[in-house]
């Protein structure tokens, strides 16, 4: 029998405990070898008055289990605290934000049936390195901040990702016609280590066709990686095209700890309505089980989740308009189907 592994959770905010408390019931029915350290970072930590959000517990854990699994944490807009995500990744050296896009058609309505791409995020550089100054009154300035060792360690992750997964083509998304020198670096790592990979087909898009491209065409794409914000954003596209931000989980690699997540944020506007969908975080847990040695617990609950959506059992924003179950109805679903 496989030992039971420690992993950090936490349910985070909005509707994070409602998919997380769901996704965990899957979880335990589904035979996961996992035990469970809970803590508590995000908005209640800092109305409790910690101005960091995470509590020195909190990290003790998460360097203890080095496994975390994380429900979507609110971050204020235009002031207020610093993104405890952004703290999280780069405090925890998690450089690879690994981003799978699938369609389901015929079982999830989308325009584009045979979409199956890859998002390689960069996750610690970039506009995100959170760099700002007010230079005067009426100036302010934000650092892009990319680094050679940076884009090397992303760019071999994002092939090294496309070898092991069998994947054909990894493309690259810059904007390197404008930012000359940082995405221009990016650009020219990429080429450089392309060379290394003859038997993976390159192509290099400036972000804004490539994102163009990929809302016409995402079957042409297979692995993609590309700076920070770029990431961020084309993911957040990907995945709707899909069928909902919903749909799509999120793997943040580093050397030493590895973090789970849904991509999508913590939705305050159907917060405690009990109809977020959880499949983004049910597939953030599939893909930890993977990374932890419980491939066969991942396949069971991938299939189980697969057979939900085929038997037409949709949260609302999958079934746009159509009949719909609730966050906890759709767990249940599931656990049927293991
Ligand atoms: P969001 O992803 O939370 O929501 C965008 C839209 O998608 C909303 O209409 C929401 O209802 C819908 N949606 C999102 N997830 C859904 C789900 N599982 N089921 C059904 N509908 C879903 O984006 P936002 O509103 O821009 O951000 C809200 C907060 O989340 C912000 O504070 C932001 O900083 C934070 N955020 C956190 C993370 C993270 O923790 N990794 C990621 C993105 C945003």
């Amino acid at each position: 029998m496989t030992e039971k592994r420690k992993v950090t959770i936490a349910r985070g905010d909005g509707i994070g405990p409602e998919i997380m408390n769901a996704t965990l019931k899957i979880l335990e029915h589904s035979g996961a070898q996992i035990e469970p350290e809970f803590i508590d970072i995000g908005e209640k930590v800092y109305i409790s008055g910690n101005t960091t959000g995470i509590p020195d517990e909190a990290w003790e854990s998460l360097r203890r289990t080095k496994i975390f699994f994380k429900g979507p944490i609110t971050t204020p807009q235009g002031g207020g605290y610093k993104s405890l995500n952004v703290t999280i990744r780069k405090t925890l050296g998690l450089y690879a934000n690994v981003r799978p896009n699938v369609s389901y058609a015929p079982f999830i309505q989308t325009k584009h049936p045979d979409m199956d791409l890859v998002i390689i995020r960069e996750n610690e550089e970039d506009l995100y390195a959170g760099i700002e100054h007010q230079q005067t009154p009426e100036v302010v300035q934000c650092l892009k901040l990319i680094t050679r060792p940076g884009c090397e360690k992303i760019v071999r992750y994002a092939f090294e990702y496309a070898k092991k997964n069998n994947r054909k083509k990894v493309t690259c998304f810059t904007k390197d016609n404008i930012m000359k020198l940082t995405d221009g670096l990016f650009h020219k790592v990429f080429k450089e280590i392309s060379v290394e990979y003859p038997e993976i087909e390159t192509e290099h898009w400036i972000i804004d066709i490539g994102m163009a491209k990929i809302a016409d065409s995402p079957q042409d794409f297979d692995v993609i990686v590309m700076p920070n914000l770029y990431g961020d954003i084309a993911s957040d596209v990907a995945a709707q095209i899909t069928g909902s931000v919903g749909l799509a989980g999120s793997a943040n690699i580093g050397d030493q700890v590895a973090m789970f997540e849904a991509i999508h944020g913590s939705a305050p506007d159907i917060a405690g309505k009990g109809i977020a969908n959880p499949s983004g975080l049910i597939q953030g847990a599939i893909m930890m089980l993977v990374h932890i040695g419980q491939a066969d617990v991942a396949t069971r609950i991938h299939n189980a989740w697969l057979k939900t959506l085929e038997d037409g059992i949709h949260t609302g924003d999958i079934a746009k308009g159509g009949a719909s179950v609730g966050t906890m109805e759709f767990a249940e679903a599931v656990i049927e189907r293991l």
